[in-house]
């Protein structure tokens, strides 16, 4: 059971930004400025009522010309009808109707999905006759709202959730585990899911070809819940998907943004590349727990020291990321898979692990015994005290008599002390100073 979807489309300036900044609780936004990569689909998870939803806003592109407009939006559309189970379909109510607004309707209208056709910016309470001219377009049904001045949206939203599909999962998911699965292409990430789902110890409710519109996969093992993110397009590589592989970058970058553990798989025929590396950094910066998975280790001649030369060089590259466990298997013989989600789970428990106040300002204590904070111009470091104030990432923060003296190294002799003592293996751990007079 996958969350329900909900797409947004319409053609450019109609509002869907708008709208979606005002449906979204929490934004998961892609900022990339290389020419060439453009915003693909940016989700977000929506609350209303108490049912839980992820929403795509599939548009980005800004096309100037009309013919370039018509194939990005037919491109929109089709992402839509694949992944949505709710389509929003915007339009310009001030506007009218154009040729662009057409031709989106009726290829929505031939998909069977539920649509509803969104008539934004009326900023009026008054709904003005113009709008009628809409049921032209020939949607089921129809939303008048501003998302401007957020007008219309509980009306907008109560339709919205009425159509939710009822094998889908709106629940508010406490322990569920996120998981991104990413790598250059080839890597074998495909693979890996196919055999974990293929395990007949899983339980998927999306089987493969049963629901072409999932996005995510969720899967449970025993009691241990668990959600590859953003699989549809690395499960099945249909015709739809691999038009959009080559944005696959931000695709890779949304998944790692909504992701709890990001599993950056390498390929062992080709060792580590630039690209792993950025987007191990991508995941490090945004404080995700991270696995380093090196598949199709079948295929590696393998001498005593194999091991430890991979191991070397993924350590030189990924030096940010000491903390993440390096595992080698291959989805081709099954070697180690299963370890894979057992390693997932502990990995899990130290991004929510909570260490008690106590415990740390002994751990810190003991630390500025062995090793004296820093000091510049005869002025020393103090460190009062220490207390962890958030978990996914295990945040700290620690009092101090003033924060410039504080140094990048010591800092990290202290974060290598919380981990002698507790591993939080597969998770940065982050650090905010807090200076106390
Ligand atoms: P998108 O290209 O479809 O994502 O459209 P945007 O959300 O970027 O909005 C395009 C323009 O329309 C922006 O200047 C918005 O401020 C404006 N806009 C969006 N919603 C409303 C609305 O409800 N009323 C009015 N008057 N303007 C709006
Ligand atoms: P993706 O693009 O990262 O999803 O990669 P795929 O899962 O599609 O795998 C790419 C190719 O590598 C396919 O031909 C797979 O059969 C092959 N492959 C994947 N994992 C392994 C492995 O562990 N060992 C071997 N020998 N081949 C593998």
């Amino acid at each position: 059971m996958g969350r329900p979807v909900v797409a947004i489309v319409g053609r450019p300036n109609v509002g869907k930004s708008t709208l979606f900044n005002k449906l979204a609780g929490k934004r998961i936004a892609i900022v990339e400025d290389k020419p060439g990569v453009t915003r693909d689909r940016i989700y977000a998870e929506g609350e209303w009522l108490n049912k839980h939803f992820t929403m795509i806003d599939t548009g980005g592109i800004e096309p100037d010309t009309e013919d370039i407009i018509l194939s990005q939006m037919r491109r929109q559309a089709e992402m839509a009808i694949e992944t949505g189970d709710v389509i929003l379909f915007i339009v310009d109510g001030k506007a009218g109707i154009t040729p662009a607004d057409r031709e989106i309707a009726q290829m929505l209208r031939k998909s069977k999905k539920k649509v509803i056709l969104v008539c934004n910016k009326i900023d009026t309470h008054l709904t003005p006759d113009t709008v009628y001219e809409f049921y032209e377009l020939g949607m089921d049904e129809l939303a008048v709202i501003s998302a401007g001045q957020g007008l219309g949206l509980g009306d907008l939203l109560d339709m919205v959730i009425a159509h939710f599909p009822d094998d889908k999962d709106t629940e508010k998911d406490e322990d569920l585990m996120k998981v991104a699965v990413v790598g250059k292409p080839n890597a074998g990430k495909s693979s890996i899911i196919n055999k974990i789902l293929g395990e007949n110890r899983v339980i998927v409710s999306d089987i493969a070809g049963t629901t072409r519109d999932a996005i995510d996969t969720p899967f449970q093992v025993g009691e241990d819940k668990y959600v590859f993110i953003d699989t549809a397009g690395l499960r099945k590589k249909n015709k739809i998907n691999e038009n959009i592989e080559r944005y696959s970058v931000v695709r890779t970058l949304t998944a790692v943004e909504r992701a709890d553990v990001v599993i950056i798989m390498i390929d062992a025929t080709e060792g580590i590349t630039e690209q792993d590396t950025k987007i191990a950094g991508f995941a490090h910066n945004n404080g995700k727990a991270a696995i380093i998975a090196v598949n199709k280790w079948d295929l590696v001649d393998k001498e005593d020291k194999t091991y430890l030369q991979f191991e070397n060089d993924i350590r030189r590259e990924l030096s940010f990321m000491a903390y993440a466990p390096i595992i080698f298997l291959s989805a081709k013989t099954g070697q180690r898979v299963s370890k894979m989600l057992g390693m997932i789970k502990e990995v899990n428990e130290s991004y929510n692990m909570r260490v008690s106040t106590g415990v740390l300002n002994d751990i810190i204590g003991r630390a500025v015994l062995m090793n004296q904070p820093p000091s510049d111009k005869g002025k020393r470091l103090k460190i009062y005290y220490a207390t962890q104030v958030g978990v996914r990432p295990p945040k700290f923060v620690i009092f101090v008599n003033d924060k410039e003296l504080m140094h990048f190294s010591y800092l990290r002799y202290l974060e290598n002390q919380i981990r002698d003592s507790f591993e939080f293996k597969g998770t940065p751990i982050q650090f905010e100073l807090n200076e106390k007079k």
